[in-house]
Protein backbone atom coordinates (compact mmCIF):
# COMPACT_ATOMS: atom_id res chain seq x y z
CA UNK A 1 0.00 0.00 0.00
CA UNK A 2 1.13 3.34 -0.75
CA UNK A 3 1.72 5.46 2.37
CA UNK A 4 -0.11 8.75 2.43
CA UNK A 5 1.77 11.98 3.98
CA UNK A 6 -0.89 15.43 5.12
CA UNK A 7 1.20 17.41 2.82
CA UNK A 8 2.61 17.55 -0.49
CA UNK A 9 5.55 15.45 -0.12
CA UNK A 10 8.75 17.68 -1.74
CA UNK A 11 12.65 15.93 -1.72
CA UNK A 12 15.15 16.73 -3.43
CA UNK A 13 18.71 16.12 -4.27
CA UNK A 14 20.99 18.93 -4.36
CA UNK A 15 24.35 18.86 -6.00
CA UNK A 16 27.37 21.50 -6.31
CA UNK A 17 28.28 20.81 -9.58
CA UNK A 18 31.95 20.62 -9.02
CA UNK A 19 32.80 17.64 -10.74
CA UNK A 20 31.25 14.43 -12.14
CA UNK A 21 28.32 12.56 -9.38
CA UNK A 22 29.96 10.75 -7.22
CA UNK A 23 28.27 6.95 -6.65
CA UNK A 24 27.13 8.44 -2.71
CA UNK A 25 24.99 11.63 -4.82
CA UNK A 26 23.48 8.64 -6.96
CA UNK A 27 22.49 7.11 -4.15
CA UNK A 28 21.26 10.05 -2.31
CA UNK A 29 19.00 10.91 -5.54
CA UNK A 30 17.96 7.56 -5.87
CA UNK A 31 16.80 7.45 -2.46
CA UNK A 32 14.96 10.48 -2.66
CA UNK A 33 13.30 9.68 -6.03
CA UNK A 34 11.95 6.33 -4.66
CA UNK A 35 10.80 8.09 -1.80
CA UNK A 36 8.56 10.63 -3.53
CA UNK A 37 7.54 7.71 -6.35
CA UNK A 38 6.77 5.70 -3.23
CA UNK A 39 4.58 8.09 -1.06
CA UNK A 40 0.90 9.82 -2.08
CA UNK A 41 -0.15 12.91 0.10
CA UNK A 42 -4.15 13.00 1.55
CA UNK A 43 -5.43 14.26 -1.62
CA UNK A 44 -3.71 11.78 -3.34
CA UNK A 45 -1.26 13.63 -4.85
CA UNK A 46 2.11 11.58 -6.18
CA UNK A 47 5.23 12.88 -4.11
CA UNK A 48 7.62 15.36 -5.89
CA UNK A 49 11.23 14.51 -6.54
CA UNK A 50 13.10 18.26 -7.82
CA UNK A 51 16.62 18.75 -8.30
CA UNK A 52 18.45 21.92 -7.35
CA UNK A 53 22.19 22.93 -8.81
CA UNK A 54 24.12 24.03 -5.57
CA UNK A 55 26.51 25.97 -7.60
CA UNK A 56 27.50 29.01 -4.81
CA UNK A 57 31.14 28.21 -4.75
CA UNK A 58 31.81 30.15 -8.14
CA UNK A 59 35.06 29.09 -8.32
CA UNK A 60 34.66 25.27 -8.31
CA UNK A 61 31.34 25.18 -9.67
CA UNK A 62 30.95 24.50 -13.97
CA UNK A 63 27.61 24.55 -15.82
CA UNK A 64 30.08 21.43 -17.24
CA UNK A 65 29.72 19.66 -14.41
CA UNK A 66 25.96 20.73 -13.90
CA UNK A 67 25.00 19.35 -17.32
CA UNK A 68 27.20 15.58 -16.76
CA UNK A 69 25.13 15.33 -13.44
CA UNK A 70 21.77 15.55 -15.00
CA UNK A 71 22.82 13.46 -17.73
CA UNK A 72 24.29 10.56 -15.68
CA UNK A 73 20.98 10.80 -13.53
CA UNK A 74 18.85 10.51 -16.71
CA UNK A 75 21.19 7.63 -17.91
CA UNK A 76 20.21 5.77 -14.18
CA UNK A 77 16.52 6.73 -15.06
CA UNK A 78 16.10 8.83 -11.59
CA UNK A 79 14.17 11.22 -13.19
CA UNK A 80 13.32 14.68 -11.57
CA UNK A 81 9.73 16.51 -11.44
CA UNK A 82 10.76 20.01 -10.86
CA UNK A 83 14.20 20.97 -11.84
CA UNK A 84 16.19 22.30 -14.79
CA UNK A 85 15.74 20.83 -18.21
CA UNK A 86 17.15 18.46 -19.44
CA UNK A 87 17.19 16.81 -23.19
CA UNK A 88 17.21 13.53 -23.05
CA UNK A 89 16.91 10.78 -25.43
CA UNK A 90 13.58 12.28 -27.20
CA UNK A 91 11.93 13.37 -24.40
CA UNK A 92 12.33 16.47 -21.68
CA UNK A 93 12.91 15.94 -17.54
CA UNK A 94 12.40 18.16 -15.61
CA UNK A 95 10.52 22.07 -15.86
CA UNK A 96 9.18 24.33 -13.12
CA UNK A 97 5.47 23.00 -12.88
CA UNK A 98 5.73 24.27 -9.29
CA UNK A 99 7.10 28.13 -9.98
CA UNK A 100 9.35 27.60 -7.33
CA UNK A 101 12.90 27.67 -9.75
CA UNK A 102 15.29 28.82 -10.49
CA UNK A 103 16.95 25.86 -9.86
CA UNK A 104 20.52 27.19 -9.79
CA UNK A 105 21.48 28.81 -6.44
CA UNK A 106 23.57 31.27 -8.23
CA UNK A 107 20.59 32.66 -10.07
CA UNK A 108 18.46 33.23 -6.71
CA UNK A 109 21.19 35.90 -4.98
CA UNK A 110 18.72 38.28 -4.79
CA UNK A 111 16.44 35.95 -2.40
CA UNK A 112 19.23 35.21 -0.49
CA UNK A 113 20.06 38.49 0.04
CA UNK A 114 16.22 39.62 1.19
CA UNK A 115 16.32 37.02 3.72
CA UNK A 116 19.90 38.36 4.48
CA UNK A 117 19.02 42.31 5.19
CA UNK A 118 15.76 40.71 7.04
CA UNK A 119 17.51 38.81 9.45
CA UNK A 120 20.73 41.65 10.34
CA UNK A 121 18.33 44.24 10.85
CA UNK A 122 16.07 41.63 13.41
CA UNK A 123 20.14 41.51 14.94
CA UNK A 124 19.56 38.08 14.12
CA UNK A 125 22.46 37.65 12.10
CA UNK A 126 25.20 40.55 11.57
CA UNK A 127 28.39 41.81 9.54
CA UNK A 128 31.51 41.37 10.50
CA UNK A 129 34.46 43.28 9.13
CA UNK A 130 37.52 42.05 10.21
CA UNK A 131 39.89 41.29 7.12
CA UNK A 132 40.66 37.32 6.93
CA UNK A 133 44.63 38.05 7.65
CA UNK A 134 43.15 39.71 11.77
CA UNK A 135 40.80 36.20 11.68
CA UNK A 136 44.11 33.53 10.59
CA UNK A 137 45.89 35.05 13.51
CA UNK A 138 43.06 34.59 15.94
CA UNK A 139 43.13 31.26 14.67
CA UNK A 140 46.58 30.64 15.55
CA UNK A 141 47.03 32.13 18.35
CA UNK A 142 43.83 29.61 19.61
CA UNK A 143 45.78 26.75 17.95
CA UNK A 144 48.91 27.39 19.79
CA UNK A 145 47.12 27.61 23.21
CA UNK A 146 45.25 24.35 22.15
CA UNK A 147 41.93 26.12 21.97
CA UNK A 148 39.18 25.63 19.28
CA UNK A 149 39.12 29.19 17.79
CA UNK A 150 36.06 30.08 17.45
CA UNK A 151 35.04 33.90 16.45
CA UNK A 152 34.84 36.51 19.58
CA UNK A 153 31.82 38.30 18.51
CA UNK A 154 33.66 41.34 18.41
CA UNK A 155 31.58 42.88 15.44
CA UNK A 156 28.35 42.54 17.83
CA UNK A 157 29.87 45.74 19.48
CA UNK A 158 29.19 47.68 16.44
CA UNK A 159 25.73 49.34 16.37
CA UNK A 160 23.34 48.78 14.04
CA UNK A 161 22.82 52.00 12.51
CA UNK A 162 26.65 52.02 11.82
CA UNK A 163 26.19 47.85 10.87
CA UNK A 164 23.74 48.91 8.20
CA UNK A 165 25.60 51.81 6.72
CA UNK A 166 28.89 50.14 6.88
CA UNK A 167 27.29 47.47 4.57
CA UNK A 168 25.46 49.56 2.43
CA UNK A 169 28.78 51.78 1.71
CA UNK A 170 30.21 48.40 0.22
CA UNK A 171 33.08 47.82 2.77
CA UNK A 172 34.02 44.26 3.13
CA UNK A 173 32.60 41.74 4.99
CA UNK A 174 30.90 38.84 5.36
CA UNK A 175 27.52 38.11 7.56
CA UNK A 176 27.61 36.09 10.42
CA UNK A 177 24.33 33.84 11.54
CA UNK A 178 23.98 34.77 15.85
CA UNK A 179 23.95 31.52 17.14
CA UNK A 180 21.69 30.25 19.45
CA UNK A 181 23.19 29.30 23.21
CA UNK A 182 21.29 26.89 24.01
CA UNK A 183 21.17 23.47 23.41
CA UNK A 184 19.53 21.99 20.03
CA UNK A 185 18.21 18.20 19.12
CA UNK A 186 17.78 17.70 15.71
CA UNK A 187 15.11 14.44 15.24
CA UNK A 188 16.61 12.37 12.47
CA UNK A 189 14.22 9.83 10.83
CA UNK A 190 17.25 7.03 10.74
CA UNK A 191 19.25 8.17 13.79
CA UNK A 192 16.91 9.40 16.59
CA UNK A 193 17.63 12.32 18.31
CA UNK A 194 20.62 13.84 17.99
CA UNK A 195 21.76 16.90 20.70
CA UNK A 196 24.05 19.52 19.96
CA UNK A 197 25.24 20.73 23.70
CA UNK A 198 24.49 24.73 24.30
CA UNK A 199 27.49 26.76 23.01
CA UNK A 200 28.49 24.41 20.30
CA UNK A 201 27.35 26.02 17.82
CA UNK A 202 29.69 29.60 16.74
CA UNK A 203 28.19 32.50 14.84
CA UNK A 204 29.09 30.40 11.26
CA UNK A 205 29.01 32.55 8.31
CA UNK A 206 26.22 32.77 6.16
CA UNK A 207 26.94 35.50 3.02
CA UNK A 208 30.92 35.01 2.26
CA UNK A 209 33.10 38.13 1.29
CA UNK A 210 32.27 37.63 -2.52
CA UNK A 211 28.48 37.89 -1.75
CA UNK A 212 27.00 34.64 -1.88
CA UNK A 213 25.59 32.99 0.36
CA UNK A 214 27.20 29.94 1.92
CA UNK A 215 26.04 26.66 1.33
CA UNK A 216 24.41 26.41 5.14
CA UNK A 217 22.20 29.85 4.03
CA UNK A 218 21.15 28.69 0.41
CA UNK A 219 20.15 24.94 1.34
CA UNK A 220 17.72 26.45 4.12
CA UNK A 221 16.06 29.18 2.19
CA UNK A 222 15.77 27.14 -0.79
CA UNK A 223 14.37 23.79 0.89
CA UNK A 224 11.92 26.39 2.83
CA UNK A 225 10.76 28.36 -0.67
CA UNK A 226 10.84 25.03 -2.86
CA UNK A 227 8.53 23.65 -0.22
CA UNK A 228 10.76 20.65 0.47
CA UNK A 229 9.42 18.27 3.17
CA UNK A 230 11.68 15.58 3.34
CA UNK A 231 15.72 16.25 3.58
CA UNK A 232 17.48 12.95 3.17
CA UNK A 233 21.24 12.96 2.46
CA UNK A 234 24.33 11.47 3.50
CA UNK A 235 25.44 11.13 7.35
CA UNK A 236 28.12 13.40 5.97
CA UNK A 237 25.78 16.41 6.48
CA UNK A 238 24.27 15.24 9.97
CA UNK A 239 26.81 17.95 11.79
CA UNK A 240 25.36 20.38 9.21
CA UNK A 241 21.87 20.23 10.25
CA UNK A 242 21.59 22.00 13.51
CA UNK A 243 22.88 25.08 11.81
CA UNK A 244 20.15 24.58 9.41
CA UNK A 245 17.56 24.11 12.29
CA UNK A 246 19.32 27.42 13.48
CA UNK A 247 18.79 29.10 10.66
CA UNK A 248 14.88 28.36 10.45
CA UNK A 249 14.06 29.08 13.78
CA UNK A 250 15.86 32.49 13.24
CA UNK A 251 13.98 32.50 9.78
CA UNK A 252 10.82 31.63 10.94
CA UNK A 253 10.85 28.71 8.52
CA UNK A 254 9.48 25.39 9.22
CA UNK A 255 11.72 21.98 9.71
CA UNK A 256 12.02 19.50 6.90
CA UNK A 257 11.94 15.79 8.29
CA UNK A 258 15.57 14.99 7.94
CA UNK A 259 17.07 11.24 7.40
CA UNK A 260 20.74 10.84 7.17
CA UNK A 261 22.13 7.81 5.11
CA UNK A 262 25.17 5.29 6.16
CA UNK A 263 28.46 6.44 4.91
CA UNK A 264 30.02 4.36 1.79
CA UNK A 265 32.79 2.44 2.79
CA UNK A 266 35.44 0.47 0.96
CA UNK A 267 35.83 -3.12 1.57
CA UNK A 268 39.36 -2.14 3.24
CA UNK A 269 37.22 -0.01 5.74
CA UNK A 270 37.92 3.43 4.41
CA UNK A 271 36.15 6.38 3.02
CA UNK A 272 34.89 5.22 -0.66
CA UNK A 273 36.11 8.62 -2.53
CA UNK A 274 37.39 10.50 -5.41
CA UNK A 275 40.96 9.64 -3.65
CA UNK A 276 40.55 6.25 -4.31
CA UNK A 277 41.91 7.05 -7.91
CA UNK A 278 44.92 8.68 -6.63
CA UNK A 279 45.90 6.28 -3.75
CA UNK A 280 45.41 3.71 -6.91
CA UNK A 281 47.73 5.74 -9.39
CA UNK A 282 50.54 6.56 -6.69
CA UNK A 283 50.69 2.63 -5.90
CA UNK A 284 51.04 1.88 -9.57
CA UNK A 285 54.08 4.76 -10.23
CA UNK A 286 55.37 3.88 -6.82
CA UNK A 287 55.32 -0.05 -7.68
CA UNK A 288 56.99 1.06 -11.20
CA UNK A 289 59.70 3.15 -9.49
CA UNK A 290 60.43 0.78 -7.22
CA UNK A 291 61.29 -2.18 -9.67
CA UNK A 292 63.35 0.32 -12.21
CA UNK A 293 65.61 2.93 -10.36
CA UNK A 294 66.16 4.45 -13.91
CA UNK A 295 63.10 5.40 -13.40
CA UNK A 296 62.79 8.99 -11.55
CA UNK A 297 59.59 11.92 -11.07
CA UNK A 298 62.11 13.57 -13.85
CA UNK A 299 61.19 11.38 -16.37
CA UNK A 300 57.69 10.49 -14.98
CA UNK A 301 57.45 14.30 -15.86
CA UNK A 302 58.90 13.87 -18.95
CA UNK A 303 57.10 11.01 -20.53
CA UNK A 304 53.65 12.11 -18.92
CA UNK A 305 54.06 16.10 -20.05
CA UNK A 306 53.31 17.06 -15.78
CA UNK A 307 55.91 19.62 -14.97
CA UNK A 308 58.47 17.71 -12.18
CA UNK A 309 56.38 19.89 -9.47
CA UNK A 310 52.95 17.99 -10.35
CA UNK A 311 54.45 14.90 -10.22
CA UNK A 312 56.53 15.05 -6.84
CA UNK A 313 53.15 16.62 -5.31
CA UNK A 314 51.31 13.60 -6.27
CA UNK A 315 53.83 10.85 -5.58
CA UNK A 316 54.24 12.99 -2.11
CA UNK A 317 49.71 12.54 -1.40
CA UNK A 318 49.86 16.29 -1.47
CA UNK A 319 47.48 16.52 -4.25
CA UNK A 320 45.22 13.55 -5.44
CA UNK A 321 43.75 15.35 -8.56
CA UNK A 322 41.79 12.79 -10.38
CA UNK A 323 43.26 14.33 -13.56
CA UNK A 324 46.73 13.59 -12.48
CA UNK A 325 45.51 10.01 -11.16
CA UNK A 326 44.05 9.24 -14.82
CA UNK A 327 47.24 10.02 -16.67
CA UNK A 328 49.02 7.66 -14.50
CA UNK A 329 46.44 5.28 -14.61
CA UNK A 330 47.17 5.27 -18.27
CA UNK A 331 50.62 5.41 -18.57
CA UNK A 332 50.87 2.74 -16.17
CA UNK A 333 48.08 0.64 -17.86
CA UNK A 334 46.68 0.39 -14.46
CA UNK A 335 42.53 0.49 -14.29
CA UNK A 336 41.66 3.17 -11.74
CA UNK A 337 39.01 2.08 -9.71
CA UNK A 338 35.49 3.99 -10.31
CA UNK A 339 34.20 6.17 -8.19
CA UNK A 340 32.08 8.33 -10.34
CA UNK A 341 29.15 7.40 -12.32
CA UNK A 342 30.93 8.64 -15.38
CA UNK A 343 33.71 5.98 -14.85
CA UNK A 344 31.00 2.81 -14.72
CA UNK A 345 29.37 4.17 -17.86
CA UNK A 346 32.56 4.09 -19.31
CA UNK A 347 33.75 0.48 -18.04
CA UNK A 348 30.73 -0.26 -19.33
CA UNK A 349 28.18 -1.06 -16.58
CA UNK A 350 24.13 -1.16 -17.15
CA UNK A 351 22.15 1.26 -15.17
CA UNK A 352 20.13 -0.92 -13.86
CA UNK A 353 22.62 -3.15 -12.15
CA UNK A 354 24.34 -0.10 -11.12
CA UNK A 355 20.53 1.12 -9.57
CA UNK A 356 20.36 -2.43 -7.79
CA UNK A 357 23.33 -2.16 -6.20
CA UNK A 358 23.18 1.25 -5.36
CA UNK A 359 19.60 0.91 -3.61
CA UNK A 360 21.53 -1.64 -1.38
CA UNK A 361 23.93 0.68 -0.17
CA UNK A 362 21.95 1.43 3.36
CA UNK A 363 18.91 -0.14 2.01
CA UNK A 364 16.74 -3.24 2.06
CA UNK A 365 13.42 -4.72 1.19
CA UNK A 366 13.26 -6.83 3.73
CA UNK A 367 11.69 -9.52 2.16
CA UNK A 368 12.98 -12.83 1.23
CA UNK A 369 13.36 -14.76 -2.04
CA UNK A 370 11.47 -18.18 -2.15
CA UNK A 371 14.58 -19.96 -1.31
CA UNK A 372 14.18 -18.11 1.98
CA UNK A 373 17.54 -15.90 1.02
CA UNK A 374 17.59 -11.71 1.47
CA UNK A 375 15.85 -10.52 -1.87
CA UNK A 376 18.69 -8.17 -3.41
CA UNK A 377 17.43 -8.61 -7.32
CA UNK A 378 14.85 -5.94 -8.02
CA UNK A 379 14.08 -3.32 -10.45
CA UNK A 380 13.74 0.91 -9.69
CA UNK A 381 9.84 0.13 -10.05
CA UNK A 382 9.84 -2.56 -7.64
CA UNK A 383 12.02 0.74 -5.26
CA UNK A 384 9.89 3.14 -6.61
CA UNK A 385 7.00 1.13 -4.84
CA UNK A 386 8.56 -0.36 -1.60
CA UNK A 387 11.05 2.08 -0.68
CA UNK A 388 10.76 3.52 3.01
CA UNK A 389 12.79 5.62 5.13
CA UNK A 390 12.41 3.10 8.39
CA UNK A 391 14.18 0.46 6.15
CA UNK A 392 17.38 2.91 6.07
CA UNK A 393 20.38 1.32 8.07
CA UNK A 394 22.50 3.42 10.38
CA UNK A 395 25.69 1.81 10.26
CA UNK A 396 28.00 2.24 6.92
CA UNK A 397 27.42 0.12 3.99
CA UNK A 398 30.09 -1.59 1.94
CA UNK A 399 30.86 -1.32 -1.94
CA UNK A 400 31.54 -4.56 -2.52
CA UNK A 401 32.81 -3.96 -6.09
CA UNK A 402 32.88 -8.01 -7.20
CA UNK A 403 29.16 -8.26 -6.02
CA UNK A 404 28.20 -5.41 -8.21
CA UNK A 405 29.96 -7.07 -11.13
CA UNK A 406 28.17 -9.95 -10.49
CA UNK A 407 24.96 -7.85 -10.68
CA UNK A 408 26.06 -6.48 -13.75
CA UNK A 409 27.17 -9.99 -15.30
CA UNK A 410 23.31 -10.83 -14.54
CA UNK A 411 21.83 -8.12 -15.83
CA UNK A 412 23.90 -8.29 -19.32
CA UNK A 413 23.50 -12.36 -19.05
CA UNK A 414 19.50 -11.31 -19.15
CA UNK A 415 19.60 -9.27 -22.36
CA UNK A 416 18.29 -10.77 -25.54
CA UNK A 417 20.96 -11.33 -28.15
CA UNK A 418 18.62 -8.39 -30.14
CA UNK A 419 19.21 -6.37 -26.75
CA UNK A 420 22.39 -6.64 -25.99
CA UNK A 421 23.33 -5.81 -29.55
CA UNK A 422 21.81 -2.58 -29.59
CA UNK A 423 22.82 -1.60 -25.89
CA UNK A 424 26.71 -2.63 -26.48
CA UNK A 425 26.36 -0.63 -29.59
CA UNK A 426 25.49 2.87 -28.17
CA UNK A 427 27.71 2.17 -25.27
CA UNK A 428 30.57 1.72 -27.87
CA UNK A 429 28.85 5.18 -29.95
CA UNK A 430 29.72 7.01 -26.86
CA UNK A 431 33.00 5.68 -25.34
CA UNK A 432 34.79 3.53 -28.08
CA UNK A 433 33.56 5.23 -31.23
CA UNK A 434 36.40 3.27 -33.53
CA UNK A 435 35.12 0.19 -32.32
CA UNK A 436 31.51 1.14 -33.01
CA UNK A 437 32.53 2.01 -36.84
CA UNK A 438 33.61 -1.52 -37.43
CA UNK A 439 30.89 -3.35 -35.32
CA UNK A 440 28.25 -1.11 -36.44
CA UNK A 441 28.59 -2.24 -40.21
CA UNK A 442 28.75 -6.13 -39.59
CA UNK A 443 25.78 -8.09 -41.10
CA UNK A 444 23.07 -8.04 -38.68
CA UNK A 445 22.85 -11.64 -38.35
CA UNK A 446 26.50 -11.25 -37.79
CA UNK A 447 26.19 -8.96 -34.95
CA UNK A 448 23.30 -11.04 -33.52
CA UNK A 449 25.90 -14.41 -33.53
CA UNK A 450 28.62 -11.63 -31.81
CA UNK A 451 26.30 -10.78 -29.17
CA UNK A 452 25.19 -14.50 -28.40
CA UNK A 453 28.75 -15.35 -28.76
CA UNK A 454 29.75 -12.46 -26.05
CA UNK A 455 26.96 -12.39 -23.39
CA UNK A 456 27.54 -15.13 -21.41
CA UNK A 457 30.84 -14.33 -20.50
CA UNK A 458 30.62 -10.61 -20.47
CA UNK A 459 30.34 -9.14 -17.35
CA UNK A 460 30.45 -5.55 -18.77
CA UNK A 461 30.20 -4.10 -22.10
CA UNK A 462 34.29 -3.22 -22.27
CA UNK A 463 34.86 -6.99 -21.05
CA UNK A 464 32.82 -7.66 -24.42
CA UNK A 465 34.46 -5.28 -26.51
CA UNK A 466 38.07 -7.03 -25.43
CA UNK A 467 36.45 -10.44 -26.12
CA UNK A 468 35.18 -9.40 -29.43
CA UNK A 469 38.88 -8.08 -30.37
CA UNK A 470 38.94 -10.83 -33.19
CA UNK A 471 36.34 -9.01 -34.79
CA UNK A 472 39.02 -5.90 -35.08
CA UNK A 473 42.27 -7.64 -37.42
CA UNK A 474 42.33 -8.36 -41.09
CA UNK A 475 42.67 -11.98 -41.61
CA UNK A 476 46.19 -11.26 -42.87
CA UNK A 477 48.03 -9.88 -40.33
CA UNK A 478 47.40 -9.87 -36.55
CA UNK A 479 49.38 -10.02 -32.98
CA UNK A 480 49.51 -13.60 -31.87
CA UNK A 481 50.83 -14.46 -28.51
CA UNK A 482 53.86 -16.16 -28.73
CA UNK A 483 53.14 -18.34 -25.46
CA UNK A 484 50.03 -19.53 -26.83
CA UNK A 485 51.16 -20.24 -30.08
CA UNK A 486 54.05 -22.49 -28.39
CA UNK A 487 51.55 -24.32 -26.40
CA UNK A 488 48.73 -25.22 -28.77
CA UNK A 489 50.47 -25.32 -32.24
CA UNK A 490 53.97 -25.79 -32.45
CA UNK A 491 54.47 -28.21 -28.98
CA UNK A 492 55.07 -31.50 -30.08
CA UNK A 493 56.35 -31.42 -33.53
CA UNK A 494 53.76 -28.82 -34.19
CA UNK A 495 51.00 -31.25 -33.74
CA UNK A 496 48.51 -28.20 -33.52
CA UNK A 497 49.44 -27.10 -37.15
CA UNK A 498 48.84 -30.55 -38.10
CA UNK A 499 45.45 -31.07 -36.87
CA UNK A 500 44.86 -27.31 -38.25
CA UNK A 501 45.58 -28.98 -41.87
CA UNK A 502 43.62 -31.71 -41.42
CA UNK A 503 40.64 -30.32 -39.97
CA UNK A 504 40.54 -27.38 -42.21
CA UNK A 505 38.94 -29.78 -45.85
CA UNK A 506 36.28 -30.64 -43.60
CA UNK A 507 35.50 -27.44 -42.64
CA UNK A 508 35.67 -26.25 -46.18
CA UNK A 509 33.28 -28.30 -47.39
CA UNK A 510 30.65 -27.89 -44.75
CA UNK A 511 27.25 -26.92 -46.14
CA UNK A 512 25.86 -24.97 -43.26
CA UNK A 513 28.01 -22.34 -41.24
CA UNK A 514 25.60 -22.11 -38.19
CA UNK A 515 27.51 -22.23 -34.77
CA UNK A 516 25.70 -25.57 -34.01
CA UNK A 517 26.85 -27.37 -37.13
CA UNK A 518 30.56 -26.22 -36.72
CA UNK A 519 30.70 -27.08 -32.72
CA UNK A 520 29.26 -30.69 -34.31
CA UNK A 521 31.65 -30.78 -36.79
CA UNK A 522 34.16 -30.14 -34.18
CA UNK A 523 33.47 -32.86 -31.72
CA UNK A 524 32.72 -35.22 -34.70
CA UNK A 525 36.41 -34.44 -35.89
CA UNK A 526 37.77 -35.01 -32.01
CA UNK A 527 35.71 -38.03 -31.63
CA UNK A 528 37.44 -39.77 -34.70
CA UNK A 529 40.54 -39.37 -34.21
CA UNK A 530 40.40 -40.69 -30.54
CA UNK A 531 41.53 -36.92 -29.32
CA UNK A 532 41.52 -36.79 -25.51
CA UNK A 533 39.69 -33.43 -24.94
CA UNK A 534 37.97 -31.45 -27.65
CA UNK A 535 40.34 -28.69 -26.79
CA UNK A 536 43.26 -30.72 -28.69
CA UNK A 537 41.64 -29.24 -31.82
CA UNK A 538 39.53 -26.28 -29.89
CA UNK A 539 43.28 -24.61 -28.86
CA UNK A 540 45.07 -24.92 -31.71
CA UNK A 541 41.86 -23.58 -33.86
CA UNK A 542 41.30 -20.23 -31.46
CA UNK A 543 44.59 -18.82 -31.56
CA UNK A 544 44.73 -19.56 -35.17
CA UNK A 545 41.85 -17.57 -35.86
CA UNK A 546 41.99 -14.75 -32.81
CA UNK A 547 45.83 -14.82 -32.04
CA UNK A 548 45.05 -15.93 -28.88
CA UNK A 549 44.15 -18.82 -26.53
CA UNK A 550 41.04 -17.02 -25.33
CA UNK A 551 38.29 -16.34 -27.13
CA UNK A 552 33.92 -17.28 -27.09
CA UNK A 553 32.48 -20.22 -27.96
CA UNK A 554 34.27 -21.69 -31.32
CA UNK A 555 30.98 -22.54 -33.10
CA UNK A 556 30.25 -18.61 -32.39
CA UNK A 557 33.48 -17.20 -33.27
CA UNK A 558 33.95 -18.94 -36.75
CA UNK A 559 30.53 -18.04 -37.74
CA UNK A 560 30.86 -13.79 -36.76
CA UNK A 561 33.98 -14.07 -38.78
CA UNK A 562 32.32 -16.22 -41.72
CA UNK A 563 33.42 -19.03 -43.66
CA UNK A 564 35.71 -17.14 -45.97
CA UNK A 565 37.75 -15.19 -43.17
CA UNK A 566 37.90 -18.17 -40.80
CA UNK A 567 39.61 -20.37 -43.44
CA UNK A 568 41.96 -18.17 -44.36
CA UNK A 569 43.18 -17.39 -40.95
CA UNK A 570 44.01 -21.22 -40.35
CA UNK A 571 45.54 -20.96 -43.95
CA UNK A 572 47.56 -18.28 -42.97
CA UNK A 573 48.81 -19.81 -39.69
CA UNK A 574 49.67 -23.12 -41.19
CA UNK A 575 51.08 -21.53 -44.04
CA UNK A 576 53.12 -19.22 -41.54
CA UNK A 577 54.03 -21.94 -38.71
CA UNK A 578 54.07 -25.23 -40.81
CA UNK A 579 57.05 -25.36 -42.98
N1 LIG B 1 25.22 20.68 -2.10
C1 LIG B 1 25.32 19.77 -1.03
C2 LIG B 1 26.22 18.62 -1.46
O1 LIG B 1 26.48 18.45 -2.64
C3 LIG B 1 23.94 19.26 -0.67
C4 LIG B 1 23.78 18.90 0.73
C5 LIG B 1 22.34 18.76 1.13
O2 LIG B 1 21.67 17.86 0.62
O3 LIG B 1 21.87 19.58 1.91
O4 LIG B 1 26.72 17.89 -0.66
Amino acid sequence: MTPTTPDHLVTRFAPSPTGHLHIGGARTALFCWAFARSHRDARGRPGRFMLRIEDTDAARSSDESARGILEDLAWLGIDWDDGPSLHYQGRTIGGDERHVGPFFQAQRRDTYDRYIRQLVEQERAYPAFERAEELDAKRREATAKKQTYRYDRAALSIPLPDRLRRMASGEPHVVRLRAPDDALVVHDEVLGDVTYAAGEMDDFVIRKADGFPTYHFAVVVDDELMGVTHVLRAQEHLNNTPRHVALQRALGFRTPVYGHMPIIMNMDGSKMSKRDKARAARKAAKDAMAKDPKMTAELLADSTALDVATVNGFLAAESDAVETAELFGRHFGVALPEVEIWDFRRSGYLPEAIVNFVALLGWNPGMKTADGKDLEKFDAAFLAERFSMDRIGRGNSKFDRSKLLNFNAAAIGGLSDEQFARRWLEWMLEHEAEAHRVVSKLPHDRLLLLARALKPRAKTFREALRSAAFVFTSDEGFPMDMAAVGKHLLANDKAGVGVLREFKPRLAAMADWSPEAITGALEGFAKEKGMPNPGSIAQPLRVALTGSGVSPGLGETMAVLGRESSLRRIERCVAELGA
